[in-house]
């Protein structure tokens, strides 16, 4: 099973964590969006039902019946609602308490795992507590932050990255025939996949475009009008400012200039809380006042 080539260096370190036993009942995926953390779960999940010697073999009764979608010792926990609540992880836990049909584990999958609601959570901590012989947890999701600590604290954590190394770029370059755009990888905080999506949907392109009239508009090469009109058609526009902001305030900390950094951060702030009601309404308006704002303070 090959996997996405920045995974590999984690399918590698988990094989052999399988191998020793040494893995944690409960595993805990996180990343960006677009960093294939469904596919090394899937992985993950397929490794631990299969029961040849190199995991997974993709061809043992285990492997089969995980294949065919009808593994009695496989629980996807369903995740396609707003949130997991607490009767989900009921099941979840009888599931885990009951006897394995196939040799050797049982397990279970909680995508998004940060759609548990708090009740959920505290019911699935139980489990991650005393959990069951040969049972397992593979949960992922973006952010860990929206797990209570107690949950995190009793799974193995795996925080996936793909490096900005040739590595993920090279991969990009392979898949498609559109030139990569250099910021793109860092937009998407580092998930190729979506990169990749960006990509073929042609919104990297509305991207680059909208990143470009930002750019002469603070070099003095486009007017305010002019900027303003370019922007307000982009999709995904409170998205990119809100990245673009983030990306000054990171250049302004480099060069540590302590009022300009907070006055950045304010404007990032504002921006954040009131981005959707302020396009909503009257997004020239809007807008022209953050680009005089912004240019103010790139000065
Ligand atoms: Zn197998």
């Amino acid at each position: 099973m090959m996997l996405l080539p920045w995974l590999e260096r984690y399918q590698q370190q988990l094989s052999r964590l399988l191998n020793a036993q040494q893995l944690a009942h409960g595993l805990l995926l996180t990343g960006p969006s677009g960093i294939g953390k469904q596919q090394l779960a899937k992985w993950l999940v397929a490794s631990l039902l299969c029961t040849s010697e190199h995991k997974p073999c993709g061809g043992c009764k285990s492997c089969l019946l995980l294949a065919a979608g009808s593994h009695a010792d496989f629980l996807a926990v369903d995740s396609s609602g707003t949130t997991i609540g607490i009767d989900a992880v009921r099941q979840l836990s009888q599931f885990m308490h009951g006897r394995a049909q196939q040799q050797p584990n049982k397990v279970v999958l909680v995508s998004d795992a940060d759609k548990l609601t708090e009740a959920a959570a505290n019911a699935l901590l139980k489990t991650l507590e005393e959990p069951p012989q040969n049972s397992f947890i593979v949960l992922y999701c973006s952010s860990g932050s929206a797990l209570p600590a107690t949950v995190i604290s009793r799974c193995q954590q795996w925080q996936l990255a793909a490096e900005f190394s040739n590595n993920a770029n090279d991969w990009l370059r392979q898949q498609t025939n559109r030139a990569v755009p250099d910021f793109l990888l860092t937009y998407c905080g580092g998930g190729p996949l979506k990169a990749l999506a960006l990509l073929e949907s042609g919104a990297a392109d509305q991207l680059q475009a909208a990143l470009q009239h930002l750019t002469q508009y603070l070099q003095q090469q486009l007017s305010l009008t002019d900027c303003v009109k370019q922007l307000e058609q982009s999709e995904g526009l409170s998205q990119l400012l809100g990245w673009f902001l983030r990306r000054q305030l990171t250049l302004a900390a480099n060069v540590s200039n302590p009022q300009r950094l907070l006055a950045i951060h304010q404007l990032y702030n504002r921006w954040c809380r009131d981005d959707s009601q302020i396009l909503g309404q009257n997004k020239q308006l809007a807008l022209s006042a953050f680009l005089i704002e912004f240019k103010r303070l790139h000065g």
